[in-house]
């Protein structure tokens, strides 16, 4: 059997392995696979990140919509009011009836659960402090950390989650600021930044480089969505870093400056929301006990095959190397076990998708002019703007561009970037590009459905290597 042993609080009267019984494989950790001390399956994505955003996400989108988006579209309504509340239990319904269905597939699939926080007593064994008391212990002939992330704290703010918040407190304050500033225009900031922004806070972003949307968005993408946040009321302060914080009074207040050396200013907020980056989670697992290494950044040391140094103890997600994304997560898991169980596994980090939900929603695949200029790359560029997609323009929804890179030469495929409505699930279609070795030419000559989203990605494609019909 596989023991999952989540980090979390859980009830011990399920017929759990007896004290130091042996296991053909135990997992410690969260994320989307396993381990959690909050008592629920699902790991920050689908407790504290990914789902409850997503639910805030497009509730806050369809409020602001029919505030502002619906004259023009022959829908008169009458008064529209917020409640909160409301929209913190439907996201809680949505969150809750997904833990359980984690729990489902756990005894449908013979997973033992216990719920407790779990450290490594020696190298094969796994004492659990129970969440409901007492002790037990597990050895595992191997086992797998997946433990996941927290965010970076800022220093000299103390995280409250109610006037100084992470992500976590963002997606659940319990009435709408005045005025959030919120530190770092990464996805967590821009995501929760517009959620707070929709529901009618006045809410500034500050970020340390010349663009918003973290690492890996193409600059060209990033300006456009930028330009599209500013017009639902955003405000950005770009090039600036924040260098203190003072939050012992009631409005917090934030001293920033130039990041090239300029004019200090001091900004004033009731809530700060810190998105500055996560880091690994590793805390109180007993590493001392078995002499697991992690590096500069809190990752632990692993090979190409998730191995740490001890090859019966597995490391997955967040808490390694890579993008802290859940589905990067979850390729690894899969690859991990059939490492252990065939001795093969693959997951192809070029084609990993990375989508920021704010509308229009930015989705990406494979590398950013950037990052081609600096490998010596050459390329051809290769564009479509929503404005000339005819169901775009139907749903009166036609900000953004979808935009492909590919080799000069070759035409294969190199990068895909799309900022516009549903790119995320645009972008899956250019990842089985991207997976498959697709030229832009297979797109372009690839029949897709009229009137569709979708066509934009075609004509884009189209333009990549020859010209778009409709622009
Ligand atoms: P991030 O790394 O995406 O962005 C952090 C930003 O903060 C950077 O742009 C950085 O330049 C800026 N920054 C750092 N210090 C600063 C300072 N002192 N002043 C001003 N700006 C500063 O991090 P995040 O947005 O916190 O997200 C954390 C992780 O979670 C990322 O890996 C992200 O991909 C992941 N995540 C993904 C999704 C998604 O896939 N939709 C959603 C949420 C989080």
């Amino acid at each position: 059997p596989v023991t999952c042993m989540f980090q979390a609080r859980i009830s011990q009267r399920r017929g759990y392995a007896t004290p130091a019984e042996e296991r053909d494989l135990v997992i410690i950790g969260g994320g989307v696979t396993c381990i959690e001390k909050r008592g629920a399956l699902g790991g920050t994505c689908l407790n504290v990140g990914c789902i409850p955003s997503k639910s805030l996400l497009n509730n806050s989108h369809l409020y602001h919509q029919i505030l502002h988006d619906t004259k023009n579209r022959g829908i008169d309504v009458g008064e529209v009011k917020l409640n909160l509340a409301n929209m913190m239990k439907a996201k809680d319904t949505s969150v809750n009836s997904l833990t359980k269905g984690i729990e489902f597939l756990f005894k449908k699939n013979n997973v033992e659960y216990i719920k407790g926080t779990a450290a490594f007593a020696d190298e094969y064994t796994v004492a659990v402090n129970l969440v409901d008391g007492g002790e037990t212990s597990v050895r595992g002939k191997n086992i797998f950390i997946a433990t996941g992330s927290e965010s970076t704290p800022f220093p000299g703010l103390t995280i409250d989650e109610k006037k100084v918040i992470t992500s976590t407190g963002a997606i659940a304050l319990e009435k709408v600021p005045k005025k959030m500033v919120v530190i770092g225009g990464g996805i967590i900031g821009l995501e929760m930044g517009s959620v707070w922004c929709r529901l009618g806070a006045d809410v500034t972003v500050v970020e340390f480089l010349g663009q918003i949307g973290g690492p890996g968005m193409d600059a060209e993408i990033s300006k456009n969505i930028k330009k599209t946040l500013e017009k639902q009321g955003m405000k950005f302060k770009l090039n600036t870093k924040v260098v203190k914080g003072d939050d012992s009074a009631e409005i917090v207040k934030l001293d920033v400056e130039a990041a090239k050396g300029g004019k200090p200013e001091t900004l004033e907020a009731d809530v700060v929301l810190v998105a500055i980056g996560r880091r690994p989670y590793t805390a109180g697992l007993g590493f001392e006990n078995i002499g697991l290494e992690t590096d500069n950044k809190g990752r632990l040391i692993i090979d190409s095959e998730y191995r740490t140094k001890l090859p019966h103890i597995r490391v997955i997600g967040d808490c390694t190397f890579g993008p802290m994304l859940a589905h990067k997560a979850e390729e690894e898991a899969v690859a991990a076990v059939e490492f252990l169980t065939k001795n093969y596994g693959h997951v192809n980090y070029n084609a990993i998708p990375s989508v920021m939900y704010t509308h229009p929603e930015v989705a990406w695949v494979g590398q950013n002019e950037a990052e081609l200029k600096e490998a010596g790359v050459k390329y051809k560029v290769g564009t479509f703007p929503f404005s000339a997609n005819s169901r775009a323009k139907t749903n009166q929804d036609s900000d953004g561009m979808v935009k492909f890179l590919a080799d000069a030469e070759t035409d294969r495929i190199l990068g895909v970037h799309i900022v516009g409505p549903n790119a995320g699930e645009m972008i899956a279609e250019g990842t089985l590009a991207l997976e498959y070795g697709a030229s832009t030419e297979d797109i372009g000559r690839t029949s897709h459905a009229h009137p569709t989203l979708a066509e934009a990605f075609k004509e884009a494609a189209m333009a990549t290597y020859g010209k778009a019909i409709h622009y």
